[in-house]
């Protein structure tokens, strides 16, 4: 079985908007072992649209649509289907009442041609749109093979696609003679390829339950799907290879599903009742954006500083400036002294402290791999680590606020 996906607007062959629907959900369908054959991106043209679908349904057993559900005249995904299923549109009287309900709401009359978002292909069915006016399609096409290919066709707007696909569509793709249930653990301190290494035969091709690796700033996330005949027993599967990788993962493993570190790190606080403060340089005050993102974050972090320049440091932190002078601020010393000061201030168990910036300049490939430095100041004394800059620029920040994160989390584990 595989998929494929047609994105409808002009304003995506145009170049005027990229995208993204097709790569989420490819994502999405690959999580749930659905391989991807095709990414078709069509002009509000009806007659190419119409043929994009003939050539899509004839060749996957699943298509979905993007975009064109609106009630202006380039609109046309309603009608494409319309004539690529040869039936007429009818009215479906719950989805009219919706569209009112929505104008109703917002205190403004509806123009007569939002009736036509109310209108479905014969014989379809229509998909709630809990966030906007246009409900999705899903429909049955039979092949001449007699062989069936599901069709969904969704809004464009990426957040009421992403909603609708996975509350509306994703339950019924599932249907197929098989149940697939899938789950993400995460885990950070190793590089893809050693994490690999480690997994060894998990992340074999073919093998039941897939295990697949995907990276996100130095996060990585293995991702289980099974697929069997029961929920019970695909949830039986991935709980076995759930075991087997944190055999194999140890204290990698930080959480799972959405959790990242931050979350990992205030629920070890609170278990431990143990305070933290941060005073940051180079990350600007990521941490303390990422701590505050937790729910109940208020029992464990107390609060952090940002302090870029010499002053701040002094003032803040109570930094010796001739410790600075002597070290410099991209420094072992000048962290340790940060993050001691901070834990002061604060009068917190624990603090953590990120150095200042490295000159950066990535088209130079001569140039040392820049570094800056985390440290941690607790009870029984302060520790340091060097964080080198490699890769992708614009994830060092979020990479050096992870690494400071995980030096703590990793010492509140080991006791
Ligand atoms: P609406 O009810 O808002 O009219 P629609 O189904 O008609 O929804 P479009 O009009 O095609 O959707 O697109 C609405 C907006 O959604 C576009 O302006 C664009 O910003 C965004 N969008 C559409 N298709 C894509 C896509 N494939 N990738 C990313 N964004 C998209």
């Amino acid at each position: 079985m595989h998929a494929e996906i047609i994105s409808v607007g002009t304003e995506l062959t145009t170049g005027a908007k990229l995208d993204t629907n097709s790569q989420w959900l490819s994502l999405e369908l690959a999580d749930i072992g659905i391989p991807v054959l095709a990414h078709v991106t069509i002009a509000d043209d009806l007659d190419a649209m119409v043929a994009a679908l003939h050539t899509s349904a004839n060749r996957s057993e699943i298509v979905l649509v993007t975009g064109g559900l609106g009630p202006t005249l380039d609109d046309l995904t309603r009608e494409a289907l319309s004539k690529f299923a040869n039936v007429e549109l009818v009215l479906h009287e719950p989805s009219f009442e919706h569209v009112k309900s929505i104008f109703a709401k917002r205190h403004r009359p509806m123009p007569e041609r939002n009736v036509l978002q109310a209108m479905f292909p014969l014989g379809s069915e229509p998909l709630p749109n809990p966030r906007g006016t246009a409900p999705g399609i899903w429909m049955k096409h039979t092949r001449k093979d007699g062989s069936e290919t599901s069709v969904a066709a969704m809004p464009g707007v990426p957040s009421e696609m992403k909603q609708m696909f996975r509350q509306q569509v994703m339950p019924r793709l599932d249907g197929g003679g098989q149940v697939i249930r899938r789950a993400r653990i995460n885990l950070f301190g190793v590089g893809e390829s050693q994490a690999e290494e480690i997994l060894g035969d998990l992340t074999a091709r073919g093998r039941d339950p897939d295990v697949g690796i995907t990276v996100h700033e130095a996060t990585i996330t293995l991702r289980i799907t099974a697929a069997a005949a029961t929920a019970d027993d695909c949830h039986r599967k991935i709980e076995k290879t759930r075991q087997a990788i944190l055999n194999r993962m140890g204290t990698l493993v930080f959480g799972v599903e959405d959790e990242e570190l931050e979350h990992a790190l205030v629920r070890l606080l609170q278990l431990r009742r143990a305070t933290l403060s941060t005073a940051e340089s180079g990350t600007g005050g990521l941490l303390a954006h990422r701590l505050t993102g937790v729910n109940g974050f208020e029992s464990c972090y107390m609060g952090g500083v940002v302090v870029p320049t010499n002053t701040a440091k002094r003032e803040l932190v109570s930094v010796d400036p001739m410790l600075i002078r002597q070290y410099g601020p991209i420094s072992q010393e000048v962290a340790l002294a940060i993050a001691k000061g901070c834990r002061q201030r604060f009068g917190t168990n624990f603090s953590l402290a990120v150095s200042e910036w490295p000159a950066f300049d990535p088209d130079d490939p001569l140039a040392p791999v820049p570094a800056s430095f985390v440290a941690l100041a607790g009870p029984k004394g302060a520790k340091v680590e060097q964080v080198q800059h490699f890769g992708d620029p614009d994830i060092a920040k979020s990479r050096t606020a992870k690494v400071a994160m995980n030096m703590l989390r990793l010492h509140l584990i080991e006791g």
